[in-house]
């Protein structure tokens, strides 16, 4: 989890003064011995750090339309390379577009070979679900580290069969939770984690969209699921994040009414669903597939947590870069960040190379993937029946 902006960054500095407090103490009293002066290094420009190179891995919707213009804004990664069906048509109109070489488009058929391509750092994985596993591993196999869209397989089976194979390839696994990286969020995330207003008390999110007939989402054997695989799985993370990392204890759970049996035949097209924590707290959670509209006419997209002694209020929580919050001290404001310039995905991924480069963990790794999987799971389990299902930490 990403720290916060204020608190820790002055318990960092504290933390930094006291060791370097520490250490001029323990020299203290130390006789100095006089040494004589090593040769003066050749004195350059700064060597800026590598920028990593991300290679898009399927250039749908998302890809195209978000993540392949958040990499021109990024520093510390570019766009690379692409996996595409279609390297001869998409794949080189891609390269001339974005200035990568041809030799980086590859096709799902020939991406083995991107384990000789020093270009490509990161593969990003941005299929239908249920290809997730299968080009996860794939990647991992290239000896490339792993960045894998929501939701993060179609099982918790699956999920482990991903972490596994990124650890046996000592390769990173991060998950496209691009929220963690709205400022707006991470503030949510920082009081939630210093408890700024108190225990949690209660949580309420809709998420909901729209599909035609025949996508991909539609299909249980390409989505896994209906909607909670979808969008709902957005209020499922918000919830964990607004209750500082702590996962719900219990679930319940009842799919909707079908009111469009011609495209929800396979998927549920309706989800009600109420995460219970530890302390007693509780989300209700409703995520659907027909829009529900709201004054302004957008679905339902809202995500609202209540603490002890104060709330915060995300209306359009869900957007990509339309995030902002109303809290009991008033709304939030980010100087120099205006409503609509978020950047979610730029920051995710700068984050995410910034780790590789580093060596240090991403904060949104496949294991966050599979406990939000696991939820889904027992919600799943709970609305065949309708009955509480409790979860168990691992
Ligand atoms: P899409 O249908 O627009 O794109 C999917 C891409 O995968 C297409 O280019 C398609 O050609 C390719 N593909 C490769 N093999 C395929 C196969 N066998 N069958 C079908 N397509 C195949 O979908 P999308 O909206 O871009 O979603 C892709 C992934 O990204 C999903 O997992 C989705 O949940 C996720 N997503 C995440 C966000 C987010 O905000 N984090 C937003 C949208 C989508």
């Amino acid at each position: 989890m990403n720290s916060s902006p204020r608190l820790p960054l002055s318990r960092r500095e504290f933390v930094r003064r006291a060791a370097l407090g520490a250490s001029a103490l323990a020299v203290s009293g130390t006789p100095v011995r006089a040494v004589a002066a090593a040769p003066a290094a050749p004195v350059g420009p700064p060597v800026p750090p590598k920028k990593l190179g991300f290679a898009l891995l399927g250039l749908g919707k998302y890809a195209s339309g978000e993540l392949a213009p958040a990499l021109q804004r990024t520093q510390n990664c570019y766009l690379a390379g692409v996996i595409t069906g279609d390297p001869e048509g998409k794949g080189k109109q891609w390269a001339q577009r974005y200035g990568f070489p041809e030799k980086n488009v590859y096709s799902y058929d020939t991406m083995d070979a991107i384990k000789d391509n020093p270009d490509i750092d990161i593969i990003y994985v941005v299929t239908p679900n249920s290809l997730h596993l299968k080009y996860t591993l794939a990647a991992a196999k290239a000896g490339k580290h792993v960045s894998c869209e929501k939701p993060m397989a179609l099982s918790v089976a699956e999920c482990d069969q991903m972490i596994a194979a990124c650890k046996a390839a000592n390769v990173q696994l991060s998950i496209g939770y691009r929220n963690n990286f709205d400022p707006y969020f991470q503030e949510m995330m920082r009081i939630a984690r210093w408890k700024e207003f108190g225990a949690l008390k209660a949580l309420d999110g809709e998420f909901t969209g729209g599909n035609q007939a025949g996508e991909w989402r539609t299909k249980m054997a390409f989505a896994g699921g209906g909607p909670i695989m979808d969008l709902g799985i957005y209020v499922i993370h918000a919830s964990v994040l607004a209750a500082n990392g702590e996962t719900p204890v219990a679930v319940t759970a009842k799919p909707g009414p079908v009111t469009l049996p011609d495209i929800y035949k396979d998927v549920e097209e309706t989800m009600e669903f109420t995460l219970e924590f530890a302390n007693g707290a509780i989300c209700n959670g409703y995520t659907s597939y027909t829009r529900k509209p709201k004054p302004g006419g957008a679905g339902a997209n809202r995500f609202r947590i209540d603490y002890e002694k104060g709330f915060v209020n995300f209306p359009g929580a869900f957007n990509y870069n339309g995030t902002r919050a109303d809290t009991s001290n008033g709304p939030l404001a980010f100087p120099g960040i205006a409503v609509g310039n978020n950047y979610q995905q730029a920051r995710q991924m700068d984050d995410y190379a910034r780790c590789v480069r580093d060596k240090v963990p991403t904060s949104v790794p496949g294991e966050m993937g599979r406990q939000d999987m696991k939820i889904i799971e027992a919600i799943y389990a709970s609305a065949k029946d309708g009955g509480k299902r409790t979860l168990v930490k691992v």
